[in-house]
């Protein structure tokens, strides 16, 4: 016989969790399914312990910038073992805080794989579980290419289990996890090289920010080599790491660690969607409507299973919005997936929102004004490490209607959650410029820009 549930998520991350969470207030029982630790990717291998990395990165960079503003100090090695083993504690303990949430929310927990028996049934070794409504959010995991030797190298998950500061390391990839890694491997003192495919960092995002970054990075002293295929890795008599790159023409060399950082691939692989008729893309994302509805009824998808941007905000707002239907009494209640903002932690970070300059000018041609400004922020006027801060305001229309913001530099972070409500609330320039700044400070220039 089944257990059965008015709920199952599959996946204890960001999506399940807040299926769960959210359901259980409504008073439905609830399980969550988790074969690895709660919290999924954001808690565990993603988010969290990687914005405390970042932190330790920017301290390197105040620490340099310290004589300029009167402080003599010495810096003094870095201990990388000191970070990682606080940083873990600390990951540990939002992982036992989750179980004892679940315990009082009253919302069992199944630890073990879920796999589908049939549209309705999951079996978690060797048990089965039926549910009214099964959640799946299983998230993803990062992709290895297949050439010989990939194996030597790791991936982001890898990167958190690094007990030993690296000293030289190739990292491959061009996306935000690429740049996010390599910049604080940099920062900290490691001996960073960047492959990548194409030209360019960071694909999706304005090109503002692409060209920006790319000059901080190598100012900062990345090494960034592009149109770079690697097809073979080998371990060298000295054990570090050969590349063989563009038809083994180009070798380079002597790596003592490489990150594989080119993507990520939705988790379904392992569910056996093959028993259900729930549909995957050729990618292998599952297929959702606008209100996460799979091919069957009564099974949702959301978080990276689907073809979602990848943030764990996003997942936990389709998440909370898909129980407040299920069991709120809010028919309607779906995710409004336009004017995400999202943030880079690069060094510096990049805050953005909404569309890019070509973006915008592909769907509103000529009726598209842009807006920017380059400036060395006052943090930096006499420091002698440089960065600078740009900023691009993308407006549409007589209105100058705002539809899309772009920041990199010093801040950026913390800048942008309140332009991104303004925005989507559906500001245009002259709100922007009818709001008195906040002086001084960098943020300021969003709203004085000419
Ligand atoms: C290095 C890195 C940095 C990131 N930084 C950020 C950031 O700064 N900001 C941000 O918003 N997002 C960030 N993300 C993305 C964010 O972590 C994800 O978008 C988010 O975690 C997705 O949530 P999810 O619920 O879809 O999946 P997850 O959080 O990945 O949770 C899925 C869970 O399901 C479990 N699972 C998988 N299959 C099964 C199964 N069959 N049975 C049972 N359990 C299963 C997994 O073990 C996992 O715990 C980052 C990701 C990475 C990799």
């Amino acid at each position: 016989m089944a257990k059965t549930y008015d709920l199952i998520a599959i996946g204890g991350g960001s999506g399940g969790l807040s299926a769960a969470e959210r359901a259980a207030k409504y008073g439905a029982r609830t399980a969550v399914v988790e074969a690895g630790r709660l919290g999924g990717t954001c808690v565990n291998l993603g988010c969290v312990p990687k914005k405390i990395m970042w932190y330790g990165a920017s301290i390197a960079h105040t620490l340099e910038d310290a004589a300029a503003y009167g402080f003599a100090l010495k810096r003094e090695g870095f201990d990388w073992g000191r970070l990682v083993a606080e940083r873990n504690r600390y990951v540990a303990n939002i992982n036992n805080w989750y179980h004892t949430y679940l315990a009082d929310s009253n919302i069992d927990e199944i630890n073990g794989f879920a796999r589908f028996v049939d549209n309705h049934t999951l079996e978690v070794d060797g048990e089965r579980y039926q549910a009214e409504h099964i959640v799946i959010a299983p998230g993803s995991s990062p992709v290895v290419p297949e050439i010989e030797g990939a194996e030597l190298g790791i991936t982001s998950d890898g990167f958190f289990g690094l007990a030993q500061q690296p000293r030289r390391v190739a990292v491959v990839g061009s996306g935000y996890i690429a740049v996010e890694l390599a910049g604080m491997l940099n920062a900290v003192g490691c001996e960073v090289t960047m492959f990548l495919r194409g030209e360019h960092l960071l694909r999706r995002f304005d090109d503002m920010l692409r060209e920006s970054l790319m000059e901080e990075m190598l100012n900062d002293g990345v090494n960034i080599i592009s149109s770079s295929r690697i097809e073979r890795v080998a371990r060298a008599d000295d054990g570090t790491l050969d590349l063989y790159c563009n038809g083994s023409g180009q070798l380079q060399g002597g790596f003592d660690q490489l990150i594989w950082a080119i993507g990520r691939r939705p988790a379904s692989a392992g569910l056996a969607l093959e028993n259900t008729e729930i549909v995957r893309d050729s990618a292998g994302y599952i297929d959702v409507d606008a209100f996460q509805n799979t091919a069957v009824s009564g099974v949702y998808a959301l978080g990276d299973v689907t073809n979602a941007p990848q943030l764990t905000p996003v997942a936990i707002a389709a998440a909370r919005r898909l129980s407040d239907r299920l069991f709120g009494g809010m028919a309607e209640r779906r995710l409004d997936y336009s004017l995400v903002p999202s943030v880079v932690f690069s060094h510096p970070p990049i805050a953005t929102v909404g569309l890019t300059e070509n973006e915008a000018r592909a769907s509103h041609g000529e009726a598209v004004k842009v807006y920017q400004t380059r400036f060395t922020p006052m943090y930096h006027a006499f420091t002698e490490r440089q960065s600078k801060v740009a900023m691009k305001l993308v407006c549409v229309g007589a209105q100058e209607k705002i539809v899309g913001c772009h920041i990199i530099g010093f801040g950026a972070d913390e800048m942008l959650q309140g332009f991104a409500v303004a925005i989507r609330m559906g500001a245009t320039k002259r709100d922007f410029d009818d709001t008195i700044a906040i002086h001084p400070t960098a943020a300021e220039e969003l709203v004085t820009m000419r």
